[in-house]
């Protein structure tokens, strides 16, 4: 499969030229980098572009609700190993930003492919994924329940029949919904922190037993399949029994449940999971996240938390108390403009630590607190809030845009 077997056509060699032409205006103009416009532009010349664009490659997808974006990092370090990779490291992983990544493949033999949730079946089709990662599912912001479900039965039955093999998350109840409909699954012992969504089965809505690491559900038999590939402790175990060490410069549980999903994804394209664990030491800061920053003389880390799994996640990988917590909340569009599902989310665990609220919505994210019986203080912005805070690193935790608007502030 991989070299350019398939040369590009007159009419995408276009809708890539007119892609890249509408970018480089876009970027002169200062809108950022520019890839979503001039893969938006292309698209629209060529509707097909995607598929052809992927043609030439070895593609796996992955899709989550959180750690997309750095899985996508770290399995692309992992192939390298098998040859040269393109992807939309970046995170515009939607058709357009997508299209505009692989426009820049044209050498590469592996395609690693970020995709939104809402878009995988979609694109699913059009690439012909050689596998597909999924990592969990949970609501974002007011995403309910329900719609997460419903998001399961999406991938359920747009995955139906695909020949791609599945890398899914045994431990993850919707995930495993949406994976068992497709033919060829490894599954991954991943671990899922994160449980307030996954306690009704989305099989019959009956209730899920979860004794340690186990689910199922009594009524309909509904149950966590047989995993291949798990996670434990500081280890991969492949499916041979043989653990692998991981060690990675970015922080967390959740990243090395990451990695363990990486690893057995990485194996589909008979990369050892031996050297794609140890490639994958390379990757550090991720878009920003988990970088750690000097401001006003003082060491921020910056931590992105998008979601009530994501904060909960965050929340575990932070310094012990006396470290000082910064959080910053805002509800513009990419956030979800309500800002209820901070009650989803348990702030006992920021007990002890000095806490400084900033944000658009700082005010709600206060109530929150206060109602959690944690000691806080409000601030004007993050000046305020950095010279306030006592002596150590101080861990920063935002969602979407008030994450964009602390790297900017920070100069990162
Ligand atoms: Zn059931």
């Amino acid at each position: 499969m991989a070299g350019n077997s398939e040369p590009l056509s007159p009419r995408a060699k276009l809708a890539v030229t007119a892609g890249r032409a509408a970018a480089a205006v876009s970027r002169a103009a200062g809108r950022g980098s520019g890839s979503v416009i001039g893969g938006r532009v292309a698209l629209k010349l060529d509707p097909d572009l995607l598929a052809r664009l992927a043609t030439h490659l070895d593609v796996v997808l992955v899709s989550a609700t959180n750690g997309k974006t750095t899985t996508t990092r770290l399995l692309a370090e992992a192939l390298r190993a098998g040859g040269p990779v393109v992807s939309n490291a970046l995170g515009a992983n939607m058709p357009a930003g997508i299209t505009s990544a692989l426009a820049g493949g044209s050498d590469a033999r592996y395609g690693v492919i970020e995709v939104d949730e809402k878009y995988l079946a979609g694109v699913a089709r059009d690439v012909t994924p050689k596998a597909i990662a999924l990592l969990n599912l949970s609501r974002d912001q007011l995403d309910r329940a329900a719609e997460t479900r419903m998001l399961a039965e999406k991938w359920r039955e747009g995955l139906a029949g695909t020949e791609a093999v599945v890398i899914a998350n045994a431990d993850d109840p919707l995930i495993t919904w949406a994976a068992s409909s497709c033919p060829t699954v490894v599954w991954v012992a991943a671990g899922q922190e994160w449980k307030d969504d996954a306690w009704s089965c989305p099989s019959c809505g009956g209730v899920l037993q979860r004794p340690s690491d186990d689910w199922f559900c009594g009524e309909c038999g509904f149950r966590r399949p047989v995993p291949t590939w798990a996670l434990s402790g500081d280890y991969v175990i492949d499916p041979y029994g043989a653990a692998w060490p991981i060690h990675l410069q970015l922080p967390g549980r959740a990243n090395k449940s990451n990695a363990a999903v990486s690893a057995a994804a990485a194996a589909v394209f008979g990369i050892d999971p031996k050297v794609a664990l140890e490639r994958m030491y390379k990757v550090q800061a991720v878009a920003g996240r988990y970088d750690v920053v000097t401001y006003l003389g003082r060491e921020l880390r910056l931590l992105l938390a998008k979601n009530p799994a994501g904060w909960l996640e965050t929340f575990s990988l932070i310094d012990a108390p006396p470290a000082p917590v910064l959080l910053s909340v805002n509800a513009r569009g990419a956030d979800g403009t309500d800002t209820s599902w901070l009650w989803d989310v348990d702030y006992t665990r920021l007990a002890g630590h000095p806490i400084f609220v900033i944000g658009d919505r700082k005010l709600d994210l206060a109530v929150r607190l206060e109602v959690a019986g944690l000691q806080f203080r409000v601030c004007a912005d993050i000046d305020e809030a950095v010279r306030a805070a006592p002596a150590g690193r101080i861990e920063t935790i935002a969602n979407y845009t008030a994450f964009q608007d602390l790297r900017r502030r920070v100069g990162n």
